[in-house]
């Protein structure tokens, strides 16, 4: 999508602290980070959030599942614990209509807030 930033990250024209990467994958470090470790997760096709998700999408999903399993033992938070979170739409806090998990961890968090 021309428009779309995490895409233009996966097509390198905007730069990346990346963390991991395949050939369906990107995983880098969160421009502001909201925790001592914070991961954004992509699938690298485009899909605007998790309410666009369809079909395959959702073998994709659970893929990332996966990847962020062992992106936290890579992080170093795996044995402490962790928290992944999907933003949808405007009232769920996205503001990069790109579906992505945020991988949080390195401190206790705060209780989830509405
Ligand atoms: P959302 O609010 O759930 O859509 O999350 C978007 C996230 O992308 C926010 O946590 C931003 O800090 C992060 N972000 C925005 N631009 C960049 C970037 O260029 N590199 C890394 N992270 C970014």
């Amino acid at each position: 999508m021309e428009n779309c930033l995490f895409c233009k990250i996966v097509n390198g024209v905007i730069p990346s602290s990346k963390i991991y990467e395949d050939d369906e994958f990107l995983v880098f470090h969160d421009i502001q980070p909201a925790a001592p470790v914070h991961a954004v997760m992509i699938p690298k096709k485009h899909i605007a959030s998790m309410n666009e998700a369809q079909g395959d999408d959702f073998v994709l999903i659970g893929k990332l599942h996966q990847v962020a399993q062992t992106t936290a033992e890579q992080l170093g938070i795996a044995e402490t614990g962790y928290r992944l979170i999907n933003n949808c739409g405007p009232d769920g806090g996205q503001t990069v209509f790109h579906l992505h998990f945020h991988l949080l961890g390195g401190a206790k968090l705060g209780a989830l807030t509405g």
